[in-house]
């Protein structure tokens, strides 16, 4: 099934000096229970793709439905719940609220969802048990590693069971073996059919993924699930 569909998407930054096309023109579909890879030098356009694609900014042209909805059509408050109830977003500095302990971390969406106390407590708990943070829910950030505070974004990013994750450089900051654990997360992730893009500099761990898209200047300049 298609996820998501875009045709022509196209970002400009305009200075009132210069114009920056960040991405020119990018047409893709992704799929349901697809891992993909976004890669590209710096500069290339990737986190603007990441921005459009999860609703967090709007493109200057083109089209982009998700779940075939025309997302572009929504009012704010519209794309804010899509957001909340459709995508997880996952950063390269886990993006984590430091004075709160992991469970919290993770229960704070279903909550702010509305989701009752209890139940939100008790989902969170499930999640981090299966990114193997079991033991670290009364952990605060700062008492974590790296590795475990990527996976507590994970479980914040999957609590609520989305059909699309989006990761910009999530081992960025990562070991080799903390980094290859995240990659066995998202893996597992595909497998119950939820898409996962990840924004990755690293060659090794694209071709870990089902479908490699590689950026050049804000155009697609090779996308192997063509
Ligand atoms: P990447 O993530 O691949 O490093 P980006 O998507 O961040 O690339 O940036 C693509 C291009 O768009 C770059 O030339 C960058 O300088 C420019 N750009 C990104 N965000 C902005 C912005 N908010 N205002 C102006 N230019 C921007
Ligand atoms: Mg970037």
């Amino acid at each position: 099934m298609t996820l998501i569909r875009a045709e022509n998407l196209t970002k400009k930054y305009d200075d009132g000096d210069t114009v920056v096309v960040a991405l020119d023109r990018a047409t893709l579909s992704l799929n349901s229970g697809e891992f993909i890879a976004v890669t590209g030098r710096s500069g290339s356009g990737k986190s603007t793709l990441f921005h459009q694609l999860g609703l967090i900014d709007t493109p200057t042209s083109g089209a982009l439905a998700v779940l075939g909805t025309n997302v572009l059509s929504l009012t704010e408050k519209q794309k804010t719940a899509f957001r909340l109830k459709n995508i997880g977003y996952i950063f390269q500095d886990y993006a984590l609220i430091p004075t709160l302990t992991a469970i919290e971390n993770v229960a704070l969406p279903l909550l702010m969802a509305g989701m009752p106390k209890a139940v939100a407590y008790a989902q969170a708990r499930k999640t981090l048990d299966s990114v193997g943070l079991a033991g670290r829910a009364k952990h605060l950030p700062s008492q974590l590693s790296g590795g475990q505070q990527q996976r507590v974004s994970i479980a914040r990013a999957v609590s609520h069971a989305p059909a699309l994750i989006l990761a910009d450089e999530p081992t960025a900051n990562l070991d080799h073996e903390s980094s290859l654990s995240i990659l066995g997360i998202f893996r597992k992730l595909t497998e119950r059919g939820i898409t996962v893009v990840m924004i990755t500099h690293e060659n090794e761990y694209a071709k870990m993924t089902d479908r490699v898209i590689t950026l050049f200047d804000g155009t697609i300049e090779s996308d192997t699930g063509k």
